[in-house]
């Protein structure tokens, strides 16, 4: 992390010159005090000014007070951009309008309407914190972070959202948007995933916040991170902080924040037999842990390594047994890119014959769907 002897809050074109640096040691602790305040005090006010006149129209910034309205918003918006989130929430906050409807609902159905957003475990975490809260909360978001952070799928910065945007909570929040803001703002040339780096960029986070408007203040910040302080090329002359930021100041935005080199992408094939009975597909439901958990889909076998598409398809024809029969070349390659792995589906089309009464397949359970 780039030091100076005026604190970490004071970014390069502010820090005296050494001349002045030799000046301020004899007052140096009143000194830094002075300019670390001025300076948050000029980002609070350009940030808030900022978010006044630029915040989206959201739908939950509709409800900002409602805690169930946030804590549904947060759960989607982790690891996922504002814009795919819209249409998700508006479909669960009719279809669940309330903490009570949520936690009643079968865990099925919430994956249902859920899928297609990616990173199920939250779904499945959101259900079970909708759970708690209405048995141990009376049916209310718990206000405090050390409350919030005890839910399944809530971890600090979710929580700090929470607290801050629905009740007016002082916590603050240090989610990949406000990570990338505070180590550019700061020209922190250090990697922000070192437990050092983080307890610090949490300090910067909760110092920055304003006495009141946190929750204003902390969505500005995030705001701030996915629209103007974006990964690749910045638009700093767009941004409110630009006269304050330490990676302009040192030409820095390029690099900052620095990052591992990113994970080598692995390839995933698997072999998926969709086997029609009349107007029904058969489905099986994934196992408790592991990608797609407790999800239902299309019967579907691992390809090996060095294993042939062919060699594969004849296992999973195997353990559907003789009454599927699955056709020998597939009908369909559909690729998928999540996070570390590029998955190909290869699709093999298959008949049935009967309506084979089968509750269990491949060691889990199945059940055959048709339109609704
Ligand atoms: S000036 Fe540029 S790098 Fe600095 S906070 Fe703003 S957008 Fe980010």
């Amino acid at each position: 992390m780039q030091r100076s002897e005026t604190g970490p809050f004071i970014p390069a074109r502010e820090r005296p010159s050494p001349r002045a640096r030799r000046v301020a040691r004899s007052t140096s602790g009143q000194h830094r005090r002075e300019d670390e305040v001025a300076f948050r005090r000029v980002i609070r006010s350009r940030l808030l000014r900022w978010y006044d006149t630029h915040r989206r129209d959201l739908p939950w910034r509709h409800r900002h007070t409602d805690g169930y309205a946030q804590l549904l918003a947060e759960f989607m918006l982790q690891q996922t951009q504002v814009i795919t989130v819209i249409g998700y929430y508006e479909r669960f906050i009719q279809r669940f309008p309330t903490i009570d409807d949520l936690a009643a609902a079968d865990l099925d159905e919430v994956l249902a309407l859920w899928a297609g957003l990616g990173y199920y475990r939250r779904a499945r975490n959101l259900h079970a914190a909708a759970r708690t809260i209405v048995s141990e909360y009376g049916s209310r978001v718990p206000v405090r972070v050390e409350q919030l952070i005890t839910l399944p799928g809530i971890g600090r910065s979710t929580a700090g959202a929470i607290a801050s945007v629905a009740f007016g909570v002082r916590a603050p929040v240090l989610d990949g948007n406000v990570a990338r803001v505070v180590t550019r703002l700061l020209a922190v040339e250090e990697r922000a995933t070192t437990a050092v780096v983080r307890s610090r960029l949490w300090a910067a986070a909760e110092s920055l916040l304003p006495e009141n408007r946190c929750g204003d203040f902390n969505q500005a910040l995030m705001e701030l991170g996915a629209v103007v302080c974006t990964p690749r090329n910045p638009g700093c002359a767009l941004c409110p902080l630009c006269s304050h930021c330490g990676a302009v100041s040192e030409g820095l935005t390029e690099r900052i924040p620095v990052t591992r080199r990113r994970a080598v992408v692995r390839t995933m094939p698997l072999v998926v037999a969709a086997v029609a009975c009349g107007s029904t597909v058969l489905l099986v439901q994934g196992p408790d842990a592991g990608l797609w958990a407790g999800l239902w889909a299309l019967p579907s076998e691992p390809v090996a390594d060095r294993e042939s598409l062919g060699a594969a398809r004849d296992r999973l024809a195997v353990r559907l047994g003789a009454c599927c029969q699955l056709n020998g070349t597939p009908d369909a390659a559909i690729s998928r890119l999540l996070t570390h792995r590029q998955v190909t589906f290869h699709v093999f089309r298959g008949q049935a014959s009967g309506k084979p009464r089968m509750t269990e397949l491949l060691g889990v359970p199945c059940r055959w769907v048709g339109p609704r």
